[in-house]
């Protein structure tokens, strides 16, 4: 591959080479290489310190770039690539990739290979930051077909993109909410799905601003409205098959092992929040009634539930999964993948119970279940005190500079007053 690759660069095909990798806060960042600079260096160099990676005294980093990753369009080749540090000797364990391989190398090391898909919701925005609307403003436009559907233009053009990227989108259409879209990528192994998540995310910012739009994953971007979720649907696979389908299971058809998966995931759940849910604006979608969880319970086509188990038809051993509803689009996806497979795969070594299934509205039935951590401050709190389960893959250093950072993000964001509060309290 990389062969082939190096040939196109060499006969002019290709004319530039862009270097891309990820921050520990999920943001993907990159830079343009010359054919003739790339086939010299074949690595990039950066400033790790700008980006919180390192320390201003020690920040000089390499960029090698993952040839399994590049995709060519048009006249450039995108990949994807591994931090190293201390001259090169050693990858940084606040690498992302780093850690999302690290948890693949568990996983298989436990006998697994871990799936996932995600449903990622979006909103588009015009240059006011209002969302497009069909004139219904409410909360009534899911999969609303045109001419009512306003975006399907955008929709088309997001398919077309996605595909060429080859980031495998299967379903794409409106959401619920006036303005809001979600598209559905393909099951990939871990580190895959992530790649294709973060790129993903780009695409989609590129099909706004050709239409002088604005697309925004912030979870709750509209008081009122459903939010923004991301999905994650999760199995565990060996040789054989998906270790989560169990024909004679009544319920679900699901298999022992998945639901001590559940088990894992519903008693980190506070403390998984801060990663996958990692935003102050996260918590403003995580409030009763919008389709998003509140509380850590499971159940079986339960959109109330924090993990649902789909069941759309019976006999289908490769779709049976779980789907972990906490997560939203802001996180970082390498390592909301990451610290959710651990949390289940704890549920497997622990054998955690989940506790009986939920087949009700538990935004309205809730006695004795755990709620959400209700603020970013929560769940950090929970993440500084449960976190041992994260520790095969999640070096210290790495867990630091995430609470440290995202700690100063509260408190930066804790002091701006928001419009809201002016209309409450302007006259007190
Ligand atoms: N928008 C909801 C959320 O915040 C999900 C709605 C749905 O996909 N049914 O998670
Ligand atoms: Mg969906
Ligand atoms: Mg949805
Ligand atoms: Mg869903």
């Amino acid at each position: 591959m990389l062969d082939e690759l190096m040939s196109e660069i060499s006969e002019g095909k290709i004319k530039r080479v862009e270097l891309e990798y990820v921050d520990i806060l999920g943001y993907l960042r990159s830079c343009l290489l010359s054919a003739e600079k790339f086939l010299e260096s074949r690595t990039g160099s950066f400033d790790s310190s700008s980006v919180k990676i390192s320390s201003i005294s020690d920040s000089d980093a390499l960029l090698v770039p993952d040839p399994s990753t590049s995709i060519v369009i048009g006249e450039d080749c995108r990949m994807l690539c591994e931090i190293w540090e201390g001259m090169g000797s050693r990858r940084s364990s606040k690498d992302p990739r780093f850690i999302a391989r690290r948890t693949e190398e568990f996983l298989l090391s436990q006998g697994y290979r871990g799936h996932l898909g995600v449903e990622m919701e979006f909103f588009v925005l015009d240059g006011d930051l209002k969302p497009i609307s069909n004139g219904w403003n409410g909360r009534k436009n899911y999969m609303i077909s045109p001419p009512l559907d306003p975006l399907r233009d955008f929709e088309i053009e997001a398919m077309e993109r996605l595909s060429r990227a080859q980031l495998k989108p299967e379903v794409i259409h409106h959401e619920v909410s006036t303005g809001q879209l979600e598209v559905s990528l393909a099951a990939d192994s871990l580190l895959r799905a992530a790649d294709s998540t973060i790129r993903a995310k780009r695409e989609i910012r590129e099909v706004a601003k050709e239409m002088g739009l604005i697309a925004t994953f912030m979870p709750k971007p509209v008081p009122g409205m459903n939010g923004s979720g991301m999905h994650f649907h999760m199995s565990l696979w060996d040789d054989k098959g998906n270790l989560f389908y169990d024909p004679n299971d009544e319920y679900a058809e699901l298999s022992q092992l998945a639901r001590y998966f559940i088990g894992g995931i519903l008693e980190h759940i506070g403390s998984l929040a801060a990663i996958v849910a990692p935003t102050v604006n996260s918590y403003r979608r995580l409030v009763p009634g919008f389709e998003a969880p509140v509380y850590a319970s499971w159940g079986r086509g339960n959109r109330s539930a924090a993990i649902r188990i789909p069941v759309y038809k019976r006999g289908s051993p490769r779709s049976k999964r779980m789907e972990f509803r906490v997560p939203d689009p802001s996180c970082n996806p390498y390592l909301a993948f990451s610290a959710t497979f651990m949390a289940g795969i704890d549920g497997i070594r622990r054998k955690i119970d989940p506790g009986d299934p939920t087949d009700f509205n538990v935004y309205e039935r809730n006695e004795g279940l755990k709620r959400l951590p209700r603020s970013l401050n929560e769940a950090l709190d929970e993440l500084e005190s449960d976190n041992s389960y994260l520790k095969p893959v999640f070096e210290s250093d790495m867990l630091e500079s995430y609470l440290e950072m995202k700690r100063r993000e509260v408190m930066e964001l804790s002091q701006w007053p928001s419009e809201a509060e002016y209309e409450s309290y302007l006259s007190v």
